[in-house]
């Protein structure tokens, strides 16, 4: 069964449950699996995740992170899942790690953050900051991979291990293992780097990410 099959069942009992439903003795896969919403354009796709049930997170979450910037970014920065204050605030890289992102944009690839897309494999916070389930991510991952059909950005640059390995499903790939490495993904190049808070932990590591910014900024 396909993600995309996954996540159809999973609304489909929702809605089951929602109805009274507590058992069932057959699924058959559906065959329409093109998406697990209609949205034809960003907007459309950012009201659909606005009102996302699919996942338990939806109980928790004071706001959903959809996703912020140019509809025609070249560049795509794709994080792991909301933290506390981007909950709180209904701001995508708020705080320290925003404002080095930022940093990261206009100093090095000399561009306005403006103009790059950013968003998130998750839309709504794990609580406690955990790291998300396969549950959810599964339910959750057909969003980001509608953003990147929609727009179509040349360059990908996942931040930390959590969203290089959701994203590609490389999961028994370390990071470390393909940092600086240009990989294909679709009709994009992926570059993997560290995330902005790794890097407000381990400043030592900036030369590395100031190395795959260069290696984007020439791809532009
Ligand atoms: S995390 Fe994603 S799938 Fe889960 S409720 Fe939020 S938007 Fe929906």
């Amino acid at each position: 069964m396909t993600d995309v099959e996954k996540i159809r069942l999973l609304k489909l009992l929702y809605q089951y449950r929602a109805m009274g439903c507590e058992y069932f003795e057959e699924y058959r896969p559906l065959s329409d699996t093109k998406s697990v919403t209609h949205a034809h354009t960003l907007d459309e796709l950012r009201s659909d995740v606005s009102r996302c049930e699919l996942c338990a997170l939806c109980k928790s979450r004071k706001n959903i992170l959809f996703g912020n910037g140019s509809k025609e970014a070249q560049v795509m920065f794709i994080g792991d899942s909301p933290g506390v204050s981007e909950d709180e605030t209904g701001t995508l890289f708020a705080g320290r790690s925003g404002e080095l992102l930022a940093k990261m944009i206009e100093n090095v690839l000399l561009i306005p953050k403006e103009s790059v897309y950013i968003t998130t494999i998750l839309k709504c916070r794990p609580p406690e900051n955990r790291v998300p389930t396969p549950e959810e991510v599964a339910c959750c991952k057909p969003y980001v991979m509608q953003q990147i059909e929609m727009v179509k950005p040349k360059i990908i640059v996942t931040l930390g291990s959590t969203s290089f390995h959701h994203l590609t499903g490389e999961y028994d790939t370390p990071l470390e293992k393909v940092r600086g490495l240009v990989l294909n993904f679709g009709d994009a190049k992926l570059i993997p780097t560290f995330h902005p808070s790794f890097l407000l932990r381990n400043p030592s590591a900036k030369k590395e990410v100031y190395a795959d910014m260069l290696n984007v900024r020439s791809m532009m």
